[in-house]
């Protein structure tokens, strides 16, 4: 019998690897030996790192032969890398398999991911209900796109069940929504949002970045898509944009792939390499940015310069039971409010020697950031005080330095605030 891993001899010419069906692919195997071993396509040279099969297009053994893969490609075969490429089919394939999805689409970056998927499955006169706390791109996609196609959208305060209920219509096509919102992080309880969402037989599209693919249990709970920034945790080291739509088989080739492949926002064969490496440390480098942030939340929880430190998974986040229940930890990500406002906030951020200043997350750098004043500065002051998103409110991503080395940064930098 064949094994996971096993290729095909075609012609006596090459060795055509296999696509791994969910049966040949283990589905015994745990998390860490599919993030690893999953997806895996190997070529006649038998390598050991995945090839980046960095080609647009592939060449036809006969006219016939052509015809045939236009009329109905098979699932290991490829006609151009906008529709599909044997890299990004590893990463698709690697990515489905730990989040337990049937499918997977990568695309060139998580805002493709975003408006991909809520594109491919929308039209005029359809109905959106999302959570008001989204990424600013986000918003802009549902305010400023959708609408523009007749496409009508209602928000909502996203930890507020009772907005939600009384948000959904019988022409509600989807609830979208951040699992954690960017940068208050409050967790939205994505079982109860399916219940409403399903009961008027909308679909559930999670952009699920701040709880990352190894926390997540979306799935499980009732989402029907979950989308990722690429970018961010499964990179994880600030490399290359890319981002993934999942869901059923039905769902990515049957809806997201026709729609991606001729609007264009496929993913590079080398950024999916990028990404397969990222996601054979991902548990590892994850977990540990985890451990380090709770650490760093309960050593800062009562700082006298800090009027907040919001982390899901700290004992006074009001959201900790749920937190604890939608992922195995609070996540990467940490909140800080400087008491002094904004002119603490800077002259902190300004102070930090290991930390660096960037809007990105995940990585395995550690990266603050100034919400107010950089990725949410567009936003009306009465929305940024709605949501939040105070003077002195700062977001810390959590690398994987030393976290004594990080504490202790923070605690000098807190100082001179
Ligand atoms: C970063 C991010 C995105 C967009 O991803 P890009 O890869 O930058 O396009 C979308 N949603 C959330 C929650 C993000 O953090």
């Amino acid at each position: 019998m064949r094994g996971p891993l096993s290729l095909d001899r075609v012609g006596g010419f090459f060795v055509r690897a296999t696509r791994q069906t969910e049966s040949e692919m283990s589905k015994d195997w745990n998390k860490r030996t599919k993030l690893v071993h999953g997806g895996v396509r190997r070529s006649q040279y038998n390598e050991v790192s995945e090839a980046i099969f960095l080609t647009q297009g592939f060449v036809y053994d006969s006219a016939e032969q052509a015809e045939a893969r236009f009329l109905k490609a098979g699932p290991d075969e490829f006609i151009y890398a906008r529709y599909g490429n044997p890299t990004v089919a590893m990463f698709e394939d690697r990515i489905a398999a730990l989040e337990g999805t049937e499918d997977a689409f990568a695309t060139a970056s998580g805002m493709a991911a975003v408006s991909g998927a809520l594109t491919a499955m929308l039209r005029a006169g359809d109905h959106v209900v999302a959570a008001r706390a989204l990424f600013g791109s986000c918003l802009y996609v549902l305010e400023e796109v959708l609408t523009r196609y007749g496409v009508e959208v209602t928000l909502v305060d996203g930890t507020d069940l009772d907005q939600w209920r009384a948000a959904m219509r019988p022409d509600t096509k989807v609830a979208f929504f951040e699992s954690i919102s960017n940068p208050t992080l409050e967790v939205i309880d994505i079982a109860a949002v399916a219940e409403i969402a399903h009961a008027v037989g909308a679909s559930v599209v999670v952009d699920n970045v701040f709880s990352t693919p190894v926390f997540s249990r979306a799935l499980d709970l009732g989402a029907d898509v979950v989308i990722y920034s690429a970018t961010k945790h499964i990179d994880g080291q600030g490399r290359a944009l890319g981002g993934v739509i999942l869901g059923t088989r039905d769902y990515i080739r049957g809806v997201v792939e026709p729609y991606m492949k001729h609007t264009g926002g496929a993913m590079s064969p080398f950024t999916a390499w990028i990404m397969l490496k990222g996601l054979e440390t991902i548990d590892l480098r994850v977990q540990a940015q985890a451990d380090t942030a709770l650490v760093l939340a309960e050593a800062l929880a009562d700082h006298p310069k800090l009027s907040r430190v919001i982390y899901p998974g700290h004992a006074d986040h009001p959201q900790r039971a749920l937190t604890l229940a939608q992922m195995d930890k609070g996540g990467t990500m940490i909140a800080l409010e400087l008491a002094g406002g904004q002119e603490a906030a800077f002259r902190f951020l300004n102070a930090l020697e290991i930390i660096i200043l960037s809007n990105n997350l995940g990585d395995a750098k550690s990266i603050i950031t100034h919400p107010a004043t950089t990725t949410h500065q567009r936003l009306p002051a009465a929305q940024k005080a709605h949501l939040g998103i105070s003077p002195g409110l700062v977001r810390l991503s959590v690398g994987l330095e030393d976290r004594r080395d990080l504490l202790a940064d923070l605690m000098q930098a807190l100082e001179q605030a």
